[in-house]
């Protein structure tokens, strides 16, 4: 194969996609539920992975806490790239071999992405999902990062 899929997609525009879909309405602790808080670095896994500490509760979150995507070793891309995958209806075994995974891992994750990507307590989390297929679906066949870019350039109120 000429391309791996994985090479053409970045990081971070797909954390600064899950920022814009997540935080939509600013960014909120998971734990309390205050919009008070303050940038505090980034994940030590990943740069592009802003940390926050809440100035209501005092604890920290980052971009990922309480979504599926947290805890596990997988880099945001992956996911992304297969909930993209999923919208073509791939199968766990076409998935696991475009993104080299083994199909274990693909059917944990395929798993975990169809309850939803967001908190538990969110109900509407398809809208995510369908978003993010839509911007790689832009991503993907047109191959235009700027506009893709300039997408999830919307002037952030409270970061
Ligand atoms: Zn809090």
């Amino acid at each position: 194969m000429l391309f791996n899929i994985q090479d053409l997609v970045d990081d971070r525009l797909c954390y600064e996609k899950i920022r814009e879909l997540r935080w939509s309405e600013g960014v909120k602790c998971p734990h309390c539920g205050s919009k008070e808080h303050k940038r505090h670095g980034h994940h030590n896994t990943c740069e592009h992975r802003y940390r926050y500490q809440c100035k209501k509760c005092g604890k920290y979150y980052d971009d990922l806490s309480n979504t599926v995507f947290q805890g596990h070793h997988q880099p945001l891309k992956i996911w992304v790239l297969c909930l993209y995958l999923m919208g073509l209806n791939l199968s766990n075994r076409q998935i696991a071999l475009e993104l080299g995974l083994n199909e274990s891992d693909t059917h944990a994750m395929t798993s975990l992405l169809r309850e939803g990507v967001y908190e538990k307590y969110q109900t509407e989390p398809l809208e995510g999902i369908v978003e993010i297929d839509e911007l790689y679906l832009v991503a993907g066949h047109k191959g235009k990062p700027e506009s893709v870019k300039k997408k999830s350039e919307k002037p952030e109120s409270d970061v």
